[in-house]
């Protein structure tokens, strides 16, 4: 996201093919073995707002644990009226979001089965934000299950990643999705209205969706197959080794398509008087970061303008750009923010709700740098990370002066910083003047060296801050550790930034 300043004999089979040489493979085919797949028909129900839809996974277990249900993040419930989470919004965003007052969305769980047996599930979680669906054999690792999921939506009126505005429709964190299993539990947080309080593994998508004939569809993965008739309109798309899959529908999207390498890029829009300049934004932000942190592995990636609260958000292979951003400048920040994501957070995964500072930071440090290597955008690394330090210290002051103390960790849940401005400080700015900070002490060079290790070691997987300290040491051949540690748990730094 973009901020200015988530016993009956089950199919338990030996997934053999798991473990079969990869020999040549690419990082992508391999990653794509070895993950869950997702296969959804979807019904998109358009004067009701409403969406009906069957979900079928394979769901393969890729823990060293046996398992005894799984779970399931359930996060449209984030936008039902009894919701604990400000119906997903922060208070003071609640009217950007709402403009026609709160608008109810949800999901509903139709029916579970397994092999053809209705399953009891449970849904549970402050929000209903957990489905849990019992097995009734072991899963045992390297063993999958197939689970089929009957659910509905009511979509809300809500400029938001799961919501329709004047424009768009956007279906964002829209159906079951498997909570990642981890250290012997799963990770369930729940929605937050500070940053994008999600974390998945990545899995393989097949999606349907029917939807009237006169919109038009911006989605993860490739385009299969449209087939119109009448009145509507049927597309399959198909991703692989993706870590979520959305989808942007309006009657009102023109195109315009480019490419960088094998990759297509589509720029969906509407009021845009320069969409071409747009677009060339897009294309220069894949290129720029191909060459800095290693290619893009995926064939396709959709630019969409949505009615968005705030800035962006990025989704595998697709990203929203806000209609409320109105300075150009500002706009093309945001196109670059998040296809910067494309790499932190979908190529190299993060716990977002625990680690939110790695694909953020790295997100708006890739943009900072992104305007050294394109200087007709007329910004400076230099002067963005002047700009941060600037408005990170005048944030402390004023935060130690309203509440007597400074607590400055950046390695928190997310639902443990107490407002947003806290978050976004905390995560996005402090996040840029740290990876400044290490680049000024082992060399912009190094850096980047470190960062393109970063990224080809953990293509598809998830990281730890472990992970990218490991990047940092093994091509310096320094202890970075404690330095980085001091950051991230705010015990020194503040005080040496303030010189
Ligand atoms: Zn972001």
């Amino acid at each position: 996201m973009f901020r200015k300043i988530g016993s009956v004999m089950l199919s338990l089979c030996l997934v053999l093919f798991l473990f079969a040489g990869c020999g040549e493979v690419n990082a992508l085919e391999s990653a794509s073995k070895l993950a869950s797949n997702y296969n959804i028909t979807a019904t998109l129900n358009y004067e009701d707002k409403t969406l009906d839809a069957t979900e079928t996974v394979r769901y393969i277990n890729t823990s060293k644990n046996e398992l005894t249900e799984l779970k399931f993040h359930l996060y449209p419930n984030a936008f039902r009226e009894e919701a604990t989470t400000y119906r997903a919004v922060s208070e003071t965003q609640s009217s950007r979001a709402y403009p026609n007052g709160f608008s109810e969305g949800n999901i509903e769980i139709n029916k579970v089965t397994i092999q053809n047996k209705d399953i009891d599930f449970a849904i549970s979680g402050e929000d209903e934000n957990i489905l849990s669906i019992p097995l009734e054999s072991t899963l045992r690792p390297n063993s999958y299950v197939d689970i089929e999921i009957k659910f509905s939506l009511l979509i809300p009126n809500c400029n938001h990643r799961f919501g329709y505005g004047e424009n768009t429709l956007n279906l964002g964190n829209w159906y079951p999705i498997a909570c990642v299993f981890e250290d012997g539990e799963f990770m369930t947080d729940g929605y937050s209205p500070n940053g994008d309080p999600f974390y998945s593994e990545v899995a393989n998508y097949t999606v349907s969706i029917t939807y009237p004939n006169t919109l038009k569809i911006a989605t993860t993965g490739t385009v299969l197959e449209s087939t119109t008739d009448a009145t509507s309109t049927t597309t399959t798309a198909t991703a692989r080794a993706v870590r979520d899959f959305a989808m942007v529908l309006s009657d009102k999207f023109e195109t315009l398509t480019t490419t960088v390498g094998d990759t297509t890029i589509n720029y969906f829009y509407y009021d845009d008087e320069n969409p071409e300049a747009h677009l060339e934004t897009a294309r220069l932000a894949v290129s720029t970061f191909n060459e800095m942190f290693g290619a893009y592995p995926y064939t396709i990636l959709n630019v969409a303008k949505a009615n968005f609260l705030q800035g962006g958000m990025e989704y595998p292979n697709l990203v929203y750009i806000s209609d409320e951003v109105d300075l150009d400048s500002e706009y093309n920040n945001v196109i670059i923010h998040e296809i910067a994501h494309q790499w932190w957070y979908g190529v190299v995964g993060n716990n977002e709700c625990e680690y939110a500072w790695i694909d953020e930071g790295l997100a708006d440090y890739s943009t900072a740098l992104f305007y050294d290597e394109n200087p007709s955008y007329g910004r400076t690394s230099s002067e963005v990370f002047n700009s941060a330090l600037s408005s990170y210290l005048l944030f402390c002051d004023v935060y130690r002066d309203v509440y007597d103390d400074l607590d400055t960790s950046m390695n928190r849940n997310i639902h443990k910083f107490n407002t947003e401005t806290e978050y976004v400080y905390l995560t996005y700015v402090k996040g840029v003047l740290m990876f400044d900070s290490i680049s000024e002490i082992i060399g912009e060079n190094r850096m980047l060296s470190a960062l393109r290790d970063f990224y080809e070691n953990n293509m598809f997987k998830t990281v730890t801050p472990a992970d990218l300290i490991e990047s940092f040491e093994s091509v310096t051949h320094k202890k970075l550790a404690g330095y980085i540690m001091s950051w991230l748990d705010g015990s020194v730094v503040f005080e040496e930034l303030r010189g």
